[in-house]
């Protein structure tokens, strides 16, 4: 295929940039040209997209917030207190995520606007009271901050749906 410029005149179509070969026109792909001028029809103001205010921002973030303190926060307590053995202890306290199993219990099983705390039954507050007291239990005390650790995120939680 030989590519060549017509000589005579600019091109109005891809087609004229390709080839003066009879075959090759035939089987290439030549794109239309373009409409020197586009008209882009105006959107009307009631689908254009409103702006977010804080509130909604803050709302879009809420989960987003709530699984990264559930993930990282246990992470940083252990960095900061289990020294050499941290990544064990996160792992622990990562398991006690399965807490929220009780959730299976309830119906729905989920639901956006309801708190944990109290509403489940281990996040009841005599669950909660167990978790405090299994703190003092060194063998049980990595699973019992990671429980308490979870309890406090689903409260901010709560508080934050009061004030949202
Ligand atoms: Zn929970």
């Amino acid at each position: 295929m030989v590519i060549s410029m017509p000589r005579s005149s600019k091109p109005t179509t891809l087609c004229s940039w390709v080839s003066h070969d009879r075959d090759a026109a035939r089987h290439s792909r030549c794109l239309p040209s373009l409409p020197k001028r586009v008209r882009v029809p105006k959107v009307p103001a009631s689908t254009q997209q409103a702006k977010m205010t804080p509130a909604e921002f803050l709302q879009l973030l809420q989960p987003t917030i709530h699984i990264s303190l559930h993930l990282l926060f246990p992470g940083l307590i252990a960095r900061v207190f289990f020294g050499e053995y941290w990544k064990k202890a996160w792992l622990i306290m990562l398991a006690t995520m399965l807490v929220d199993l009780d959730h299976l219990l309830a119906d729905p099983i989920f639901d956006p606007s309801r708190c944990s705390i109290g509403f489940h039954v281990l996040h009841s507050y005599y669950a909660i009271a167990g978790y405090l007291a299994m703190s003092f239990l060194p063998q049980l005390r990595i699973i019992a901050i990671g429980l308490l650790l979870h309890m406090f995120t689903d409260y901010l939680d709560c508080l934050w749906m009061r004030c949202t």
